[in-house]
């Protein structure tokens, strides 16, 4: 320790022409001063290490973030370009909506004009005797669509899905209510095939009608008990409505006829045939062919005489007759 508090002299000799320099030091500055400048310069060097390194982890961050930034905006600019697609395809079906909308309206429209037809046309066929042709069910009230009050500012997403919430819902009540129509033309249409509503022959001249007249051979009056169709021998005569025949016979006054049962209290009888075409327990269609118009039994010339009869009463076949037969058939 005692070297540390000498004092050391340095003599720095410099040219011959000039004077000698000496320096004076205390021991300890011989330590000191060096390792100072050591400690300092170990200092600049870590720093020096330090910041070079936070530099590259710097580098490295901000390349790394440069790269999420771009790979944000592609994927932003994809989902940019999938909503579009989106909103697109939500306006198409939004469009679908509202045609769909229109053809459902349509549609209900239709069935309503159905039920129309099926009850009115049904009520038609029960002429004389509403017992004895019961209808069954009938047509329904039609159904009321009301078109979605669409607003340029609802949410397209909402608007789209309302309108196929309500298709929805007006399907589920559509359904029932077309099932019920269906039946009712079905019934509406067994009903038709068993009433007499065609003409049973081609010609349309009624030479007698039915109803109180004078008898055209004994001249007293009496109930004409048919409808007289005027024709020449041999035209065909055809079944009014689907039934039994149940007659098939040459009587007097009769002369040649037949009768067919359609059910539900209603039969015809076609009478004065020239020839017979249907047995006893044929089953006819409405339009076949089952006789001859003739002039057979007690008949002053040829002609139908054409009889309705309601649960066994006699009635006036005219209110009965609808359509033509060509008709039914095209
Ligand atoms: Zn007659």
């Amino acid at each position: 320790m005692k070297r540390l508090s000498k004092q050391f002299t340095f003599v720095i000799i410099p040219e011959a022409n000039q004077s000698v320099r000496r320096i004076r030091l205390r021991g300890y500055l011989l330590i000191l001063v060096p390792s100072v400048i050591a400690l300092i310069s170990i200092c600049a060097a870590l720093f020096v290490i330090l910041f070079s390194n936070s530099a590259s982890v710097i580098a490295k961050l901000e390349g790394r973030l440069d790269a999420s930034a771009s790979g944000y905006e592609q994927s932003l600019q994809g989902k940019n370009d999938r909503i579009a697609t989106l909103e697109a395809d939500l306006s198409a079906l939004t469009a679908q909506a509202e045609q769909i909308e229109t053809k459902m309206v349509e549609i209900s429209q239709l069935e309503k004009q159905l039920q129309e037809i099926a009850g009115i046309q049904a009520t038609d066929v029960t002429i004389s005797s509403a017992e004895s042709v019961p209808l069954g069910e009938g047509g329904q009230g039609g159904e009321e669509i009301d078109l979605p009050a669409t607003t340029e500012e609802a949410s397209l997403p909402a608007d789209t899905k309302q309108q196929f919430d309500q298709l929805s819902a007006q399907i589920d009540e559509l359904k029932p209510s077309l099932e019920s129509t269906k039946a009712a033309i079905l019934k509406y249409k067994q009903i038709l095939d068993i009433t007499p509503s065609i003409w049973p022959a081609d010609n349309r001249k009624i030479t007698s009608t039915f109803g109180i007249r004078r008898d055209p051979i004994s001249g007293r009056s009496a109930l004409h008990s048919g409808l007289d169709i005027g024709g020449n021998r041999g035209d065909p005569i055809y079944a009014a409505a689907d039934g039994v025949v149940t007659l098939s016979e040459r009587t007097y006054p009769q002369g040649n006829n037949i009768m067919i049962d359609h059910g539900r209290g209603i039969e015809t009888r076609y009478l004065h045939l020239n020839e017979r075409l249907a047995n006893v327990g044929d089953k006819v269609k409405k339009g076949q062919l089952i006789g001859e118009l003739g002039n057979t039994g007690r008949s002053t010339g040829p002609h139908l005489h054409y009889e309705v009869i309601v649960n066994g009463n006699h009635v006036d076949p005219m209110p009965y007759i609808r359509e033509d037969r060509e008709e039914r058939e095209s």
